[in-house]
């Protein structure tokens, strides 16, 4: 059971005030609060550990290596890989995405060669790929969805070809919450002996993820969505898959010997890791998995998902309501308009009452068009927030409405 008194209080800044107003924050989707065990790990090595890792025979760099290495361990206990090595950690689920793309198609991808993506993908898994399309000559090619915001299965299995050399889709849309059936994805694109790699940025934060189950190729998260720190993420990848893609970046850390004749690259995982790693945001990134898995992440799936049913009535009682992403499996974001209210307008008033949602293409402007609408008013929660909070909304919603 999620004590919501106890866990508020780790999180400091819900305490805070905005325009004299109690801070209500409903923009977990963009970016989640610290709980003060995060922040205190981040201020803790920088005051008594800081050392550059992996390089160094003195005692501080062991120690921060320590860390920086034990929090590869946790990444791949939090998120059931089977090594390791399978870890990568990069800047966030935009650079995880960037690396593969460029990685993957460096070895895999020739002209016409053909990559699947959806209509509801947040720009970090889209562009990526119209730059291997302009790199390489390769297609994309996109799975609709219906009106409820739910991937067309039937539309998905006959994208394939004998040219479909990737699958790459988001595992929770963070424009219309639709929790996508990815096991079953995965399932169909191994029929076709296509890898498959999931934009995780919305998943991780609210449900039990585990990749050997999910029999995923490549899964990408960033830390600052799950109560970790800014600036860091994480792509993981199957050893034998890794194994076999070239490094993104060159530098220090990736390589094994260089001379100006030959240089020999690193093993897994540092092959990918060029230069110095954030190492004290991957320590922070561990304390807050750590700190997540102590509430339980099943018990947050049900929490999140309780407040989100309950949001969902409440909300549709507003005279104009429209609501985008109706799928029965919903994640914890809600994106809405009410009459021809502008979304912008919304959001800004919305904020003087204290209320921070999110406005606007939510990067996803591919989806909005398909939606044949400019922007939302974006509302999502995290394990944090209250039944309370929700009434807030609600009723600063009606008290906007009132003044148009
Ligand atoms: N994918 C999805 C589904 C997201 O919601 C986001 C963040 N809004 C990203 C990718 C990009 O994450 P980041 O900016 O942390 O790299």
């Amino acid at each position: 059971m999620i004590n919501i008194e106890t866990i508020r209080k780790d999180f400091p800044i819900l305490q805070r005030e905005v325009y004299g107003k109690p801070l209500v924050y409903l923009d977990n989707a963009a970016t989640t609060q610290k709980p003060r065990c995060v922040v205190e790990s981040i201020t803790n090595e920088y005051y008594s550990v800081n050392a550059n890792v992996h390089r160094g025979v003195h005692f501080l760099s062991q120690q921060a290596t320590e860390l920086h290495e034990g929090s590869r361990k946790t990444v791949q206990r939090f998120i059931n890989a089977r090594s390791s090595n399978e870890i990568i950690f990069t800047r966030g689920t935009t650079e995880s995405i960037n690396l593969l793309a460029f990685c993957f198609g460096e070895v895999f991808c020739e002209e016409g060669d053909e990559i699947i993506i959806s209509v509801m993908e947040h720009h970090s898994n889209i562009v990526p790929w119209q730059l291997l399309a302009a790199r390489k000559g390769v297609t994309i090619k996109v799975v609709p969805i219906n009106e409820k915001g739910e991937l067309l299965m039937e539309d998905y299995k006959a994208l394939f070809s004998e040219r479909t050399k990737l699958v790459s889709l988001t595992h929770v849309s963070n424009v219309l919450g639709t929790i996508n059936p990815v096991k079953k994805i995965i399932a169909i694109a191994h029929e076709h002996n296509v890898p498959v790699l999931i934009d995780g940025a919305q998943s991780v934060p609210h449900m039990k993820v585990d990749v050997q189950d999910l029999d995923v190729e490549f899964y990408a998260f960033s830390a600052h969505k799950v109560y970790g720190p800014t600036g860091v993420g994480v792509l993981y990848g199957k050893e034998a898959w890794l194994d076999k893609l070239p490094p993104y970046q060159g530098g220090g850390e990736m390589i094994q010997h260089v001379s100006f004749e030959k240089t020999t690259f690193n093993e897994l995982p540092f092959k990918f890791e060029a230069g110095t790693p954030d190492y004290i945001g991957t320590t922070a990134l561990a304390v807050a998995l750590d700190y997540v898995s102590k509430i339980g992440m099943d018990e947050i799936a049900a929490y999140e998902n309780e407040l989100t049913t309950y949001a969902m009535n409440r909300l549709k009682t507003v005279k104009g309501m429209r609501i985008f992403g109706e799928s029965s499996q919903k994640g914890s974001v809600i994106s809405f308009l009410v009459g021809d209210i502008h979304h912008l307008d919304m959001g800004t008033l919305l904020d003087r009452l204290g209320i921070a949602v999110r406005t606007g293409h939510h990067c996803a402007q591919p989806l909005m068009q398909s939606l044949g609408i400019e922007g939302t008013v974006r509302a999502s929660f995290a394990f944090y927030n209250t039944k309370k909070e929700v009434d807030a909304l609600v009723a600063g919603i009606e008290r906007v409405s009132k003044m148009f």
